[in-house]
């Protein structure tokens, strides 16, 4: 109920941003891409509620139940184990997120969210099933391991969930006010350099919430060379939109061509 509430709440806040102040023009139909893009996410919520119906929350209360995890070993104050669970999830995904890119065959399911040809609030939820999936037992895993509080998975979902949204969105930020947000939070202007249809820009810039780890890790990268309204969104194998846009095309996607130069270790030059 809070995931959703939030969600549809962000969402609609977002949309409507992207109407009054939009950054860039949309090359397709807004109608055509919505729909796809979110029969996409109507999917994969009921393949997660079949496949895990108690969620990350419920990995939490059972861990938490049975005493599990790194919290039982280490001692820290409640408030500040809350905050320090939140960021490390928040540095997993980062990492998650680099593996989706180097591994080919992770890449071969992560370019669905990088092949949508627009880049707006839609595109922040638009992931391939198999991903979610994976996403949902590395993050199960994470929680067992650290035997994360309740309140830090909730915490941790809401603000993912709000960042995937923000920082997808097609909304115009002013140049001092992205460069202020993004010292604590990824801002479109940031995120939107990683969906560039340039392989080193794409390899740039994974993080989904907190912006230190592009920094830290040597993955950041300010601006896209050909400017936010001059730049290419997209991969270059399947920018096509009737490739790229329809959402059986969309599932499918994983499962035809070859790996090109954007899995890290498939660079040839
Ligand atoms: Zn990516
Ligand atoms: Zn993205």
């Amino acid at each position: 109920m809070i995931r959703l509430s939030f969600f549809f709440g962000i969402f609609l806040v977002m949309a409507v941003w992207e109407l009054l102040a939009p950054r860039r023009l949309l090359l397709i139909p807004k109608l055509l891409r919505w729909s796809n893009n979110l029969a996409l996410v109507v999917l994969n919520s009921l393949v997660l509620r079949l496949l895990f119906p108690t969620a990350a929350i419920g990995v939490a209360v059972f861990a938490n139940k049975h005493e599990w995890g790194m919290s039982y070993i280490v001692d820290f104050p409640f408030m500040l184990e809350v905050i320090f669970v939140v960021i490390i999830m928040d540095a997993i995904i980062y990492f998650q997120h680099v593996m989706m890119h180097a591994v080919p065959v992770f890449w071969r399911l992560h370019r669905v969210h990088h092949a949508d040809p627009d880049f707006d609030v839609t595109t922040g939820s638009r992931f391939h099933p198999l991903e979610i999936i994976i996403s949902m037992l590395i993050k199960f895993a994470v929680i067992i391991f650290l035997g994360a509080p309740v309140i830090s998975v909730i915490i941790f979902e809401v603000l993912l969930n709000a960042s995937a949204m923000f920082n997808h969105s097609n909304v115009r930020l002013n140049k001092s006010m992205d460069q202020f947000l993004r010292l604590i939070i990824v801002t479109p202007d940031m995120h939107r350099v990683h969906h560039s249809i340039e392989a080193d820009e794409a390899n740039s810039n994974f993080g989904f919430s907190l912006p230190w780890w592009d920094r830290l890790f040597g993955t950041y990268r300010s601006q896209p060379r050909a400017g936010h309204e001059g730049m290419r969104i997209g991969i270059h194998e399947y920018n096509r939109p009737e490739q790229v846009t329809y959402l059986h095309k969309i599932l499918w996607l994983p499962f035809i061509g070859k790996i090109t130069d954007y899995a890290l270790n498939r660079r040839y030059k």
